[in-house]
């Protein structure tokens, strides 16, 4: 029984899985973003399985789910206005704020932080989970720390397995890159980690916003560690759009592309064509399922081509940087 999965259209599935959740058990679940791998929020004994079913440093805090604001209050101690305006913005989306926490949360899932990051997802079987539960979830991805997010039931079983209690199938995530991240708890807002909000839509929100540098002293958010969200095949970022390398003799490679291929990327050994259009929502949500499957081939390398720093492309640009990274 242990690592099944299970469709979560299936209304006897969300039934089990909140009750695994009320019960200290593990339950991987889609959001929109990617799969999250859930525990109850107020249980510590349940969030240190979390860590070691993900080999998660414990420096590494969790992100809450909630699925209303009445559980907001559950888990945040004080909510400035600035995030009040972010929430009626955003909520429920993939934008995670970082927040002064309520002292009933245990300090495993906070790192020990004063702080916690708190996120209401916009997705049906993750909204469900929740309420099922009747208690705020933690959850970090779904997947072996470092790696590559899972963005299919199937990418959790074959990461994670058998050390989840079950998997609940809600399809492929619609968006496909992990939530961004905004911490509210120092004197400006900052930006932790770039995500599918992007940096223009925050900023009609709460005007300018400083963005946190990845080589800080302490990473708070492992979106900034330098290395995170990596293949185990060496990683290598092209110097332009529409650049192509010279290979060596012999070089098995990857190539990963935004738009059109051309009839000469045909001497590569795998090609991975992330939208036809150039469109970068598609793209985003097609980059990790393609990582994973160049990765599984055994590659010399993965080339990928870089895409425009601009909306959703700072997002994708962050974390192939933090894959190319050795
Ligand atoms: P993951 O769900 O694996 O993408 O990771 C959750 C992200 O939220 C990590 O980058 C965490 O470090 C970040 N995070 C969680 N809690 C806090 C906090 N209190 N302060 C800053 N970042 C946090
Ligand atoms: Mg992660």
């Amino acid at each position: 029984m242990k690592g099944a999965i299970l469709s979560a259209s299936d209304s006897e599935s969300i039934r089990l899985a909140g009750k695994l959740i009320r019960t200290g058990g593990l339950v991987a679940f889609p959001t929109e973003t990617v799969y999250g791998l859930g525990c109850d929020a107020m249980n510590a004994d349940a969030a240190a399985k979390v860590f070691e079913a993900k080999q998660r440093p414990q420096f590494d805090p969790l992100i809450v789910h909630i699925a209303d604001l009445k559980q907001l209050d559950v888990v945040v101690g004080s909510l400035p206005t600035l995030g009040q305006r972010l929430m009626d913005a955003f909520w429920p989306g993939p934008l995670t704020l970082v927040l002064p926490k309520q002292p009933a949360i245990p300090d495993l899932i906070t790192a020990g932080l004063s702080t916690v990051a708190v996120r209401m997802p916009n997705h049906p079987v993750a909204q469900a989970l929740i309420r099922e539960a009747g208690t705020p979830i933690a959850a970090p991805s779904a997947n072996p720390f470092g790696y590559v997010s899972p963005t299919t039931a199937q990418h959790v079983a074959d990461g994670l397995g058998y050390n989840v209690d079950l998997i609940l199938d809600g399809g492929p995530c619609p968006v496909g890159v992990e939530s961004t991240i905004v911490s509210l708890a120092g004197p400006q807002p900052e930006l932790l980690r770039p995500g599918s909000i992007t940096i223009e839509q925050l900023s009609t929100v709460i005007g300018a916003i400083r963005r946190a540098s990845s080589v800080n002293q302490k990473p708070i958010a492992p979106g900034q560690l330098s290395r995170h969200y990596a293949t185990q095949t060496q990683l290598r970022i092209l110097a332009s759009v529409g650049a192509r390398p010279v290979l060596k003799d012999n070089e098995r490679a990857g190539l990963l592309i935004y738009s059109q291929a051309r009839d000469s990327d045909n001497r590569f050994a795998a090609l991975e064509v992330l939208s036809r259009t150039g469109d970068l929502r598609e793209a985003a949500r097609h980059l990790f399922a393609a990582l994973r499957r160049l990765d599984s081939l055994g590659l010399d390398r993965i080339y990928v081509e870089p895409c425009k720093e601009e909306g959703l492309g700072v997002a994708i640009m962050d974390r192939l940087r933090r894959c190319a990274t050795p």
